[in-house]
């Protein structure tokens, strides 16, 4: 059986998660969050004192890491566990940000997650959001889409974001700075760096809405593959 894939890529903050989760939802797709994969995987180092940089730690230890998705039966939403313990609150600080930012540029922590986010694919019609989807993980995906914004308006979103965490700490500027320092970190880097392809369709959504953007996608995905 034939099953869809569409590939969201783009910057941190760029809406992904938020535009991903809700198509899949009104399309009946899994939602694949790999950013979550990563931020997990950086969370075992965090907990086991390896530095996201340090490779020979890395390389040392990255077999004890067990990463499972599991999806909440209720809500469909993805949960991850890390050893058997469900870590998704944990792996969503600016401090794991960074973390994972830094831990996904090594070719062996990329090669290592590749075929369990494929796996997702194969065996689910999915909208899978990252970096690398419609480049390196899914490059047959029937549907890729670049979703971006400017800096200044995706921290903005950030804040808001925090906000409604009840975190008042950050100031606007420290969290463009962690913006931009993770643009530049995660398009520079030299294994599967964030990049548009040729085939990506290009959706900046500095002056769009939620709802003006769920619907732009939605058009292109249903041009594309069967609801
Ligand atoms: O999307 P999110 O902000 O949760 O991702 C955290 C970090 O994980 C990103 O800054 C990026 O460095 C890395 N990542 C990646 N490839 C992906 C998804 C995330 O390198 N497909």
């Amino acid at each position: 059986m034939k099953h869809y894939s569409v590939a969201i890529d783009g910057p941190a903050g760029a809406g992904k998660s938020t535009i991903a989760k809700r198509l899949a939802r009104e399309l009946g797709y899994y939602y694949v969050d790999t950013g979550a994969i990563y931020r997990t995987l950086g969370y075992f180092f965090h907990l086991v004192g390896i530095g996201p940089k340090d490779i020979d730690g890395i390389t040392r230890l990255i077999d004890e890491c067990v990463i499972e998705i599991v999806y909440d039966d209720e809500d469909g939403s993805q949960h991850m566990f890390l050893n058997e313990v469900d870590v998704t609150e944990d792996i969503r600080s600016p401090e794991m940000s960074k973390i994972a930012s830094d831990i996904s540029a090594h070719k062996l922590v990329r090669d290592t997650l590749l075929e369990m986010q494929r796996d997702m694919a194969r065996k689910h019609n999915v909208i899978m959001d990252g970096r690398d989807i419609g480049s390196v993980v899914l490059p047959r995906a029937d549907v890729k889409i670049f979703l971006t914004a400017s800096p200044e308006v995706r921290a903005q979103r950030r804040m808001e974001e925090l906000k409604a965490k009840g975190n008042t700490k950050e100031t606007f500027a420290k969290v463009l700075k962690e913006i931009n320092d993770r643009d530049y970190n995660d398009s520079h880097r030299a294994v599967a760096p964030l990049k548009q392809t040729k085939n990506h369709i290009l959706v900046d959504t500095s002056e769009m809405t939620v709802d003006e953007v769920i619907e732009t996608l939605k058009k292109l995905v249903l041009e594309k593959c069967e609801a």
